[in-house]
């Protein structure tokens, strides 16, 4: 009998009689150093006394297999496998509405320890992170071509198939709805405001420098480089507009 294949054991949990780690220790540990090397990790955490207030008042514990105070007890007892493990689903599950931050006796963030979880995985292109913001990318999209994220018009079962049958809730005439908004701005389908072309080149300056299209290109290449090429036009397009205005400034001169 051959060795050589995955059972179906091995497969889902790893070889029973192996010592080797399914992660090796080296990935774990320079998994932990990223989420502690952060500058926000020693205000978010200074001890824990597993008491689980955080977890009694934390919305997604009551819908999902989820608990702040677990997250927390792994980061402060520096459980290294199951911090990983956490990462592969749990951390997703977090609404990130701090109400354990302001509830914790020890001045805790659970929410933005599982923050810096999340932004790690993504470091670390993690599946689970491309699975979750995979429906996102249009948003993304969106955002880096207009300055703007979603408009009503993408909000149909159409653009976001992917979520489901739940999407279809959403279906409602959006156009109209919209208009009765008493916001002149938001009277538009095409984009929720005009951001305009200075604004957008300082913002992709800010997103590379800042490392967000580091972390889109290890979430998603072809997005990336999609993203990529509106950059680039968009650059020259304003190069070619200050090239224009010195231009007229040269010709004022000359009168
Ligand atoms: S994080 Fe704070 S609220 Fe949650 S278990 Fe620890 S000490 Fe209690
Ligand atoms: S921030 Fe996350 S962990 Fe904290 S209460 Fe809200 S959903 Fe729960």
């Amino acid at each position: 009998m051959s060795h050589s294949a995955a059972s179906r054991v091995q497969e889902f949990i790893g070889d029973p009689v192996s010592e080797a780690p399914i992660v090796a220790r080296e990935k774990l540990e320079e998994i932990f150093a990223d989420i502690q090397d952060d500058l926000r990790y020693d205000h978010e955490l200074n001890g824990c006394l597993n008491c689980g207030i955080c977890t009694a008042t934390c919305p997604a514990a009551h819908y999902y297999d989820f608990s702040p105070r677990e997250i927390v007890q792994l980061l402060w007892t520096e459980n290294l496998e199951g911090i990983h493990d956490a990462m592969q689903e749990k951390i997703w599950a977090c609404a990130q509405c701090y109400t354990c931050a302001a509830r914790c006796p020890f001045g805790n963030s659970p929410g933005g320890l599982i923050m810096l979880m999340r932004e790690t995985a993504i470091k670390h292109g993690m599946e689970s992170a491309k699975n979750v913001l995979r429906p996102f990318s249009r948003v993304m999209l969106k955002l880096i071509s207009t300055g703007n994220q979603l408009s009503p018009d993408m909000i149909n079962p159409d653009h976001f198939a992917d979520w489901g049958p739940n999407i279809c809730k959403v279906d409602a005439p959006l156009k109209i709805l919209r208009k009765a908004i008493p916001m002149p701005t938001l009277n538009t389908t095409a984009t929720a405001w005009e951001v305009n072309l200075k604004t957008s080149v300082e913002l992709y300056t800010i997103w590379e420098m800042t490392g967000v299209l580091d972390q889109l290109e290890t979430i998603d290449e072809n997005l990336f480089d999609v993203i990529t090429d509106i950059m680039d036009e968009k650059r020259e397009d304003w190069d070619d507009f200050l090239e224009d205005a010195e231009d007229d400034e040269d010709d004022e001169d000359d009168d």
